[in-house]
């Protein structure tokens, strides 16, 4: 038996403890763990069992490396799930400074609808379609959502295929009638973006006409979902003109007592020329990993979220455009692998209505081919399995440091010990 070489040991208060990243394991180590461990003392079959069973040993013959690679091919040509990103038009009722996407007025007409439910017929070997709704904003789109809903319910039902939908929206027209018919048409979850107090949120998250309290109706509407059973994904991006006022907003997000939501930073990035007015505001990976923790801590300490979102998590993949399954569709039926491509044509990689999905082309390649291991960096990283390198089209732009990725593990890591217990 060997000590796995995805183990990360470090120390917390004089003890030693162990992160293995690929099994998500902490454990603490007394002596005699760590004589084992470091293959000093063989003969404690205890401690060796209760080490193998967690993951922090294994078979001398095993490579870790080959099953983390393993898992990884799995899930990008896995091909019982197709998930599809729909946008039924770019046209959206906010202007925020920092969007990326090239808005258009142009909407999915019937022959693009009967386009992608063809498209989606083409899959006959799914066992579950994954759909998620997005723009523009999708709820000025409702009775093309409903029409297309109810024709992949068709198919899903005849071909027991489970359905299930989620949706991106900037929260504004979340009324009564609206989530009870986000309800019907099954969307489980919507990621609302906040991006600070009301004053704040109202310059940032700006409504077309100007002097709109878009921060109030955006509460108003995860109440709304959480009272129907929806989950609200609660979306902050943080960049440097409002970092100093997020703590205030995470005060007033718990004041409201949701019954369901999820928090999530992100850090703002410009991927567009359209945002590059903005691009000096925005913080690095490095920088953002410390900002993000500390954020995290209060959203802790606020009953937010738990204590275990502190322990990594491991992945086989970072993102669904690295999968061959997995396309995101624009208004005219063009298709992309990553969603902040759609509308910029020259990314495309095909349309719905003549889609060769043997015939791989560049573009397309350029997301199915990403992968870690051809990186040196990551094939000799302890932190692979809960990284996987990160967002593939931010990869392609840029080169970043990891040094500050293991700090920030570290520091999670000491956080979740300080307050396990209590
Ligand atoms: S991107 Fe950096 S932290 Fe992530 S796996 Fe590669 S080397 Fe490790
Ligand atoms: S490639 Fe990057 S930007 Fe695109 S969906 Fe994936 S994580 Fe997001």
């Amino acid at each position: 038996m060997k000590s796995s070489f995805y183990n990360i040991q470090f120390e917390y208060k004089g003890n030693i403890f162990v992160f293995n990243t690929l099994r998500g394991a902490l454990a603490g180590l007394d002596d005699e763990y760590l004589d084992v461990l470091q293959g000093k003392k063989e003969k404690n079959i205890n401690a060796a069992k209760e080490l193998i069973n967690q993951g922090f040993m294994v078979e001398d013959d095993l490579n870790e490396y080959e099953s983390v690679k393993n898992n990884f091919f799995r899930g990008k040509y896995s091909d019982g799930m197709l998930s599809i990103t729909i946008l039924p038009s770019l046209a959206c009722n906010f202007r925020c400074p920092y969007c990326y996407q090239c808005e258009t007025t142009e909407t999915m007409s019937e022959d693009v609808v009967a386009d992608l439910i063809s498209f989606v017929n083409s899959f006959t070997d799914i066992h579950e379609l994954d759909v998620c709704w997005f723009g523009g904003e999708p709820l000025l789109q409702l009775k093309i959502i409903e029409k297309i809903t109810c024709m992949l319910r068709d198919f899903c039902r005849e071909n027991g295929v489970e359905y299930n939908a989620s949706m991106v929206s900037n929260g504004y027209l979340l009324s009564k009638k609206y989530v009870a018919l986000l309800k019907d048409l099954q969307v489980r979850n919507v990621q609302i973006t906040i991006d600070g107090p009301k004053e704040i949120h109202n310059k940032r998250r700006r409504h077309k006409a100007d002097d709109i309290d878009t921060f109030s109706k955006c509460l108003k509407g995860i109440a709304l979902l959480n009272e129907c059973g929806i989950r609200a994904d609660i979306r902050i991006n943080v960049d440097k003109s409002n970092v100093e006022t997020i703590e205030e907003l995470l005060e007033i997000i718990a004041r409201e007592q949701f019954d369901d939501i999820t928090l999530d930073f992100a850090r703002v990035r410009s991927f567009t020329e359209k945002c590059a007015d903005v691009d000096n505001s925005f913080f690095s990976i490095e920088e953002f990993e410390k900002i993000e923790l500390e954020l995290k801590k209060k959203a802790y300490y606020l009953g937010l979220c738990d204590i275990d979102s502190f322990l990594p998590r491991t992945k086989t993949i970072y993102c669904g455009a690295e999968k061959t399954r997995n396309y995101s569709i624009g208004p005219a039926g063009d298709m992309y692998k990553c969603w902040c491509d759609v509308g910029k044509i020259d990314l495309s990689f095909g349309n719905i209505k003549n889609a060769e999905r043997d015939m791989l082309t560049d573009k397309e390649l350029s997301y199915l081919s990403f992968s870690p291991f051809s990186d040196k960096e990551c094939i000799n990283c302890k932190l692979l399995p809960i990284c996987m390198k990160g967002c593939v089209k931010e990869a392609h732009q840029i080169k970043t440091s990891c040094r500050e990725k293991q700090e920030a593990v570290l520091e999670g890591l000491r956080f979740y010990l300080e307050n396990c217990y209590e």
